[in-house]
């Protein structure tokens, strides 16, 4: 009613904890299956003492087996093929701390992890899983199969614009921290594009700037430079949301990109360079690596603030993007 949970959404994930990426709901099945074990335990240590007690011991024996453990949202083939996914590139209980640290509104996270389950309805999963005779390709480009992976990162129509809006929303909170960290004014507005360049005493702070270098270099225009003119250091930032299962690829490759672009500022500035990538994956998925990187960035940006922003971004690019009625 009040759109918490998708209707084609996990039930069993309503019952995992949400430290492991459930909805943390606690279960009828669960709390019998833990009082009957309580009671079991206590039948047992005063059975020794009390015929009445041994005596139901006995007969408590046959019934052991009802007490196994059902299946898991992991293993089903649909719904826990995020899940599966990520295992192997994210740090899993970084991955999911938005269920308990982000504090978004209800409907917002049944859509997310709708959307991690593939339980949304897109062309594709209409075409391919309903059997409906919906075409599969993506609305917007007509060139894909809409899946919920194409429109979260993967359309080259919402590049442009939705994905560049998402992008510089995460981009803008680690640029308004370092400007806090430099006593640098910030942007009034989360959505105020900051300036190319903006200059004081102890730092140099660049948005989006292309910087010209002596020997040509393939990527000059990284999404923040920060020069800490006392220390003589400078961090190159760059920002990603790329689908969930290439973040560890998409980290690497920003590495790889700017590598050139460093070298030549160590030469032209006189300063000693790094290369800081800040990657989340459109459903929040982040490698173990992330809390590393951004603490080599100046000012303190937390995991969860960035996290929370890509999220929040993609949910909002979903509910433009599939039209959904109402809450989805
Ligand atoms: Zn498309």
């Amino acid at each position: 009613m009040h759109g918490g949970f998708h209707p084609k959404s996990s039930t069993l994930r309503l019952y995992a904890s949400r430290k492991e990426g459930g909805r943390g709901l606690v279960s009828v099945i669960a709390t019998i299956r833990d009082e009957t074990s309580k009671i079991h335990k206590y039948i047992k240590d005063k059975a020794p003492t009390d015929d009445v007690l041994s005596d139901c011991l006995r007969q408590w024996r046959t019934e052991d087996e009802m007490l196994e453990e059902g299946p898991s949202w992991e293993d089903k083939p649909l719904h826990g093929m995020y899940h599966r996914n990520i295992t192997e590139v994210a740090d899993l209980n970084t991955s999911y701390q938005w269920l308990e640290r982000a504090g978004l509104k209800d409907n917002t996270e049944a859509l997310i992890l709708a959307a991690q389950e593939q339980a949304l309805s897109t062309r594709a999963t209409e075409a391919q899983i309903y059997h409906t005779r919906q075409d599969p390709r993506c609305r917007l480009c007509k060139e894909a199969p809409e899946t919920v992976q194409h429109i979260t990162a993967g359309c080259k129509m919402l590049a442009g614009k939705a994905y560049m809006e998402r992008h510089n929303q995460v981009a803008g909170i680690v640029y308004r921290n370092i400007c806090a960290e430099y006593g640098l004014e910030t942007p009034r507005s989360k959505w105020e594009t900051p300036p190319k360049v903006v200059e004081k005493e102890r730092a140099k702070i660049l948005w989006d700037f292309q910087i010209q270098t002596d020997r040509m270099v393939m990527a000059n225009q990284p999404d923040i430079v920060v020069v800490d003119k006392e220390q003589r250091k400078a961090v190159v930032v760059d920002v990603a949301i790329p689908s969930d299962g290439n973040i560890r690829k998409k980290e690497h490759e920003k590495l790889e990109k700017y590598q050139g672009l460093r070298e030549e500022l160590e030469k032209a500035w006189k300063v000693k360079a790094t290369v800081v990538p800040v990657v989340i994956g459109a459903l929040g998925a982040v490698t173990p690596k992330l809390e590393e990187w951004l603490q080599q960035i100046p000012g303190i940006t937390s995991d969860i603030s960035v996290q929370k922003s890509a999220v929040l971004g993609t949910a909002r690019i979903q509910r433009r993007t599939l039209k959904l009625p109402g809450l989805w």
